[in-house]
């Protein structure tokens, strides 16, 4: 069996992946909004009731805007890949095409599959058939490889989803005890039923898996490791690229507060910082690089 074959595969079923998630997004916008606080909105005539549905409505729509946003934001964004100097490098290096090529940006790795020399922390995707920049893993879920360029967008993506869905969770939550309840007593409405169940059970799914997966990259971010390295870590020895929990966050959503929550940089960030092009890490003072 071909593994790479199958991997190359993943990159069709992505696609697929991109309306799941635009049906996923669907089907609880119809139980949330059209089915379960929309009525309630216009056809009760209590104040705080009124004020609570209205509430829910705003809050839904801002957090799917920031998750359509962060999603497409992460999709569409190239992770980095190697760039053409790195090349030329290759060239002027000469024959001896080995691992740990030492040129004036650091050891660099070097690829066999790309027949490319790679800079640190830039690791070959088998999906993608290429070396990414600063890669953390491939996600199917994005269509693309997470790395460098697209990795704040990616854990944005993550925050506003898990909001979004403990938002449905909760608000859905009464009318899914409600809805079974009646359903046991004199089965009421079965689409609406259905919509109703698919969407809380779906939600909660999600809330719980995103949950753990936001904790584990939490816990990335903060010693500023990508899910790669964490395998090439070794148990003691302080990691080379751990500058302390303030600047290991801003490696990754840039210095700018106002930016912190968009999937944007702004200029300066993305001048100024080089771990957001891929291509050079600061690394701790006490340790050589
Ligand atoms: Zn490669
Ligand atoms: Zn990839």
């Amino acid at each position: 069996m071909n593994l790479f074959r199958f991997c190359s595969g993943l990159k069709v079923l992505g696609y697929f992946v991109i309306l799941l998630v635009i049906t996923f997004v669907a089907v609880s916008y119809y139980a949330v909004v059209v089915n379960t606080w929309w009525p309630i909105l216009i056809e009760n005539n209590h104040r705080a009731l009124s004020a609570l549905a209205c509430l829910i409505i705003f809050v839904f729509h801002f957090l799917l805007i920031m998750l359509l946003w962060s999603y497409f934001t992460a999709v569409c964004t190239d992770p980095g890949s190697v760039p053409e100097h790195f090349r030329r490098e290759l060239v002027v290096v000469g024959d001896s095409l080995e691992a740990g090529t030492s040129t004036e940006q650091g050891a660099l790795g070097y690829c066999p599959k790309c027949r490319n020399v790679k800079p640190p922390r830039c690791h070959h995707c088998s999906v993608c058939q290429r070396c990414v920049l600063k890669m953390d893993h491939h996600c199917v879920w994005i269509v693309n490889c997470v790395g460098a360029r697209n990795y704040k967008f990616f854990l944005l993506f993550l925050l506003y989803t898990f909001l979004e869905t403990l938002l449905d969770v909760v608000v859905l939550l009464p009318s899914f005890i409600e809805f079974f309840s009646q359903a046991i007593k004199r089965s009421s409405s079965p689409s609406q039923l259905a919509s109703l169940v698919l969407a809380f059970v779906l939600n909660l799914a999600f809330v719980l898996s995103l949950l753990c997966f936001i904790v584990m990259h939490l816990s990335l971010v903060s010693t500023n490791t990508t899910s790669v390295e964490v395998h090439e870590k070794s148990g003691d020895v302080r990691w080379k690229y751990d500058l302390g929990k303030r600047k290991n966050f801003e490696q990754v959503f840039g210095k700018k507060k106002a930016f912190w929550l968009l999937p944007l940089y702004s200029k300066d960030d993305l001048h100024n910082i080089t771990s957001l092009q891929g291509l050079e890490f600061p690394t701790r003072s006490d340790i050589d690089p």
